[in-house]
């Protein structure tokens, strides 16, 4: 695909308890989870995958016990200034209004805080993700704000020529995926629906909102995976996120493209 480029943009990380994304492991170890924004240019056409936390989150991570009342026993935020996706964007000489569109993989604050700073861009995400946020507490309310303007796709759909969306339920009821063709290998984004590398090899969901959709789901990953001969990149994989060439460090911005 001519004239793709791809740069992955590093939001922080969120140091978890193991079992927010190991249901059941009671073990009361730490886990640090990347936060991955992708942004894809396309013949001068702009598109961002996702927004990552909180500006005021990520100025000041402590923020997100203060006023979000997250517990920290359960998720803290990793991060520094820099890493607030308008100063990322920023970093490849870009502004908000320079997109064409915003894409929400799903609406869990560590994929959608940062909408807030997109007031003049559209913002697509599935419609059952839409019909899932009008009941409360489904999400934390940051994905809107009364100056945003979404959009609603439903199942697979391109955002870009080359870059496919693609319907992955289960993690929450309208998560997506992506598979973007860059050469000479495309690259499967599996976002949430696959959180590590361990996930994908043992079959483990992680936290899901229906098991079967997202047993699909995976099935269906791996199945594009084995077909495309793709890369995949997972949702929240340090160790992924290291060899990628992305700094594990709370400070700087780190991008890549391929
Ligand atoms: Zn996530």
């Amino acid at each position: 695909m001519g004239g793709l480029a791809l740069h992955l943009l590093s939001g922080g990380m969120l140091d978890v308890d193991r079992n927010v994304i190991h249901p059941g492991d009671d073990s009361r170890r730490r886990v640090r989870l990347p936060l991955l924004q992708v942004l894809i240019q396309c013949d001068g056409r702009t598109v961002l995958i996702d927004t990552g936390l909180m500006p005021d989150v990520v100025d000041s991570p402590g923020v997100l016990r203060d006023r979000y009342e997250v517990d920290p026993n359960w998720i803290r935020a990793v991060t520094s200034p820099d890493q607030r996706i308008d100063r990322q964007l920023a970093g490849l000489g870009l502004t908000p209004a320079d997109l064409e569109l915003v894409v929400n993989t799903h609406f869990h604050f560590d994929h959608t805080g940062g909408n807030c700073l997109f007031a003049d861009v559209p913002i697509a995400a599935q419609e059952e993700e839409f019909l899932a946020a009008r009941v409360p507490e489904t999400y934390l309310s940051v994905w809107d704000a009364p100056d945003l303007h979404f959009r609603a796709e439903r199942g697979d759909w391109s955002p870009l020529p080359g870059v496919e969306m693609v319907w992955t339920p289960g993690h929450t009821p309208g998560h997506q995926s992506m598979l973007v063709r860059l050469e000479p290998q495309p690259w499967l984004f599996t976002f949430d629906a696959v959180i590590t590398e361990e996930h994908w090899r043992t079959g483990n969901l992680g936290s899901v909102v229906d098991i079967a959709a997202a047993r699909s789901s995976l099935q269906r990953l791996h199945g594009i995976a084995a077909d495309e001969h793709a890369k995949v990149i997972f949702g929240h994989d340090l160790g992924q996120w290291e060899s990628l060439g992305m700094s594990s460090a709370t400070r700087g911005p780190a991008f890549r493209a391929p």
